[in-house]
């Protein structure tokens, strides 16, 4: 039993350590740093749930060097609206 009196261990977590994370490379050219774009989807007004078509902006990234969006990085259609 560690620490039963902490009303809030999660203050206590060790800061990340990067140096053992992996870089996540561009499926095309490999490079490893990416700059945050926004994708927006536009939905239909005949699906969206308001009757009109409405465009949902969606933060992501892409490859820095040649644009390439990497598929982990495609926002899932899903996760819209919910
Ligand atoms: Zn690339």
């Amino acid at each position: 039993m560690q620490n039963a009196s902490n009303p809030n261990p999660q203050m206590q977590r060790p800061p990340l350590d990067l140096s053992t994370a992996e870089d996540v490379l561009c499926e095309e050219c490999g490079n490893n740093t990416f700059s945050e774009v926004i994708v927006i989807k536009k939905v239909s007004a005949i699906m969206s749930p308001t009757g009109q078509e409405v465009m949902a902006p969606i933060k992501t990234f892409q490859c820095a060097k040649c644009n390439h969006l990497n598929e982990q990085f495609v926002p899932k259609v899903d996760e819209i609206g919910g």
